[in-house]
């Protein structure tokens, strides 16, 4: 009888035991080491699917800075949700991601008189590039640069031209290499330009190497670079820069090791997700 009663009560402890460890189990898997920073709320294994794609040292380096990465990517979104109809400030704009050959954005100002330096007339960009590409051609001309403009927004059909126009000379493969065919090209977008002399030399002028160094601080990236033809499907073009917004470029400075294709096709690949985890 008193060994039945030891047995219950054993009985009662192990189960007390049980559920205080079942307490603290489920409370562990509810929190899931949560985390929000800026407002996005994501848990640390949704954010870790997130970066699955991407080289080892470009996640590494993520995690070392979560928060300041989730702030910025937060930000991100909400400038490209306040683009309004447009949205396609980080659309890839490449060879497998082509742009409707209607499209054209709504907001396109005239770079004529604006104080520019540019290499012809009727030259074009999105409005909302206009502010931080001042800002840049300013400084560099304090700085005692004179950055030319040589080539902005560039429609579907003028691009088709120009690139039949090219195959013409250079035959469809050699072509391929340095120019979109229509709808590949980020000059549709009207946030991407061409600096200076659009040849290689521009790399070595004191304007290219200004640009190199500091266009990330004024929103701007530089889509082809050096030794990652395979990927962008480009050569390198120094001259070639993209709009991607302050925060967005210092999220490809900081975290994607200034691979604009790489941070793109992170932002194309989780927006939807992303968003979903937004809390405004
Ligand atoms: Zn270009």
């Amino acid at each position: 009888m008193k060994k039945s009663i030891r047995n219950l009560y054993s009985g009662i402890n192990y189960f007390i035991l049980f559920i205080s460890m079942l307490v603290v189990f489920i409370s562990c898997v509810k929190s899931e080491n949560l985390f929000i920073d800026g407002d996005i709320k994501i848990t640390e294994k949704e954010f870790l699917l997130t970066l699955d794609k991407l080289p080892d040292d470009i996640r590494d380096n993520i995690l070392k800075d979560k928060k300041t990465f989730i702030s910025l990517l937060s930000e991100v979104l909400s400038l490209e949700k306040a683009d309004g109809k447009e949205n396609q400030l980080f659309f890839p704009a490449d060879k497998k991601n082509l742009l409707n050959a209607d499209f054209e954005p709504s907001d396109l100002l005239p770079l004529d008189n604006e104080g520019f330096l540019l290499n012809k007339e009727g030259m074009k960009i999105r409005k909302t590039v206009m502010t931080d590409l001042k800002e840049m051609i300013s400084d560099a001309s304090e700085a005692g640069l004179k950055i030319v403009i040589s080539s902005a927004y560039r429609s579907y059909s003028y691009q088709k031209n120009l690139y039949n126009y090219y195959i013409g000379i250079y035959g469809e493969e050699e072509t391929a290499r340095f120019s979109a065919p229509p709808g590949a090209s980020q000059h549709q977008l009207g946030t991407s330009m061409d600096f200076g002399s659009i040849t290689k030399d521009f790399m070595d002028t004191d304007e290219g190497k200004w640009i190199k160094e500091n266009s990330w601080k004024y929103g701007f990236s530089l889509s082809y670079p050096e030794g990652h033809e395979n990927i962008t499907g480009y050569e390198f073009e120094p001259w070639h820069y993209r709009y991607i917004t302050k925060p967005g470029a210092a999220l490809e400075r900081d975290f994607f090791g200034g691979l604009q294709y790489l941070f793109i096709e992170y932002l194309t690949d989780n927006r939807e997700m992303l968003l979903s985890k937004k809390t405004n």
